[in-house]
């Protein structure tokens, strides 16, 4: 007996982690439906499914989408992720990240959509009461970026207590790095504010110094903690996320991190030691709405799903977003 292929649609799927998660969804026998104003993402980098060109905002496309292709689940990339730009630009990511998601989980409910998983982020919690953070730790944002995905959590989670058909996993991403095996994807923002991609590019000359965002924050070296995950690892958490939503129907929340924590001057020494390359740094003030530790506790995503990170390992992430940076850096050289 043969099956019709499954259509899953992907907002945001031409983004960075989007795109994982769209090879993966194709991988696995899926046919992902992406849909992204490439405002960031990238129309090469979807290398499964369909793709469609639209906005968020555009409700009546989406709803349209919903319909025509019979879709049962979600995975809702489409956000702006810059936490200081969100303070700068509160309506921006309040606009986008809150009041468009409402849009679409409107849409999803009321047009038969049954899973939905959300990115999420680890700056839902703020600054963190333990560590490593729980999931049913306090929740206490101190960006808009944050709140926005807050507010989109606690709505989820009012709207499948009221629809029994509807259930979602909110993944608390925490900081994402490293690219494809095959480097086909991989992080590419005209103007990246990440950590490791900016320090990378400094290592290619393209920056001339790297800032450290402050050294007067109560840790170890005064540099601030992030728990930094590889991209395959957390592309791979959607996946089992997705199985499980068809198979157990149950909502659920999920940090998504390894549970080690690296200081800002690590990542600079590790920076160094994998590409030989001695980058300057400038130390500097505080970013605003900056945390100053994040580390995950995610045993539930393990126990609950079996999820095995097989890439826990800082210099291995590091490798794969370098090698990742020389590939764009040649080719724009060409
Ligand atoms: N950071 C830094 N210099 C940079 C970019 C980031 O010192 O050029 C610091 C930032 O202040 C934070 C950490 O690196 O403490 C991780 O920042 P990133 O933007 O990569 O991720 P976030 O944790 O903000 O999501």
């Amino acid at each position: 007996m043969s099956y019709p292929i499954e259509n899953i649609l992907v907002t945001g799927g031409a983004g960075y982690i989007g795109s994982h998660v769209v090879r993966d969804l194709g991988e696995q026998g899926y046919n992902p439906i992406v849909f992204d104003n490439l405002s960031t993402g990238n129309r090469d980098f979807v290398l499964y499914g369909d793709f469609i060109k639209g906005d968020l905002k555009d409700i009546y496309s989406i709803t349209k989408i919903i319909k025509k292709y019979k879709i049962k689940s979600v995975i809702h990339f489409a956000a702006f992720i810059a936490v200081e730009e969100s303070v700068n630009k509160p309506i921006k990511y309040y606009n986008n990240n809150f009041f468009n998601s409402l849009n679409l989980i409107k849409s999803c409910v009321e047009n038969g959509v049954e899973n939905f998983i959300f990115s999420s982020s680890a700056a839902v919690y703020g600054i963190p009461e333990e560590l490593p953070v729980k999931e049913n730790s306090q929740l206490n944002p101190v960006n808009p970026y944050g709140r926005s995905k807050m507010f989109t959590e606690l709505l989820l989670k009012d709207i499948s207590s009221i629809n029994k058909n509807f259930s979602y996993i909110a993944l608390r991403y925490f900081n994402v790095a490293g690219a494809d095996k095959k480097l086909r994807i991989g992080q590419k923002y005209e103007n990246p504010t990440h950590l490791i991609t900016l320090a990378l590019r400094t290592a290619l000359g393209e920056y001339e110094s790297l800032k450290i965002f402050g050294t007067d924050y109560n840790t170890p070296d005064g540099t601030a903690i992030r728990d930094y995950i590889h991209i395959e690892d957390l592309s791979n958490a959607h996946i089992l996320c997705l199985d499980y939503l068809k198979k157990k129907k149950n909502s659920e929340v999920f940090n998504c991190g390894y549970g080690k924590g690296y200081s800002v001057f690590e990542v600079v020494n590790t920076v160094k030691k994998a590409t030989k390359i001695n980058i300057k740094t400038v130390n500097s003030e505080r970013r605003e709405g900056d945390p100053p530790i994040l580390v995950a506790d995610s045993n539930l995503i393990k126990d609950k799903l079996g999820w095995r990170p097989k890439h826990n390992d800082l210099e291995l992430i590091i490798n794969s977003a370098w090698e990742w940076e020389k590939k764009l850096k040649k080719k724009e050289n060409k």
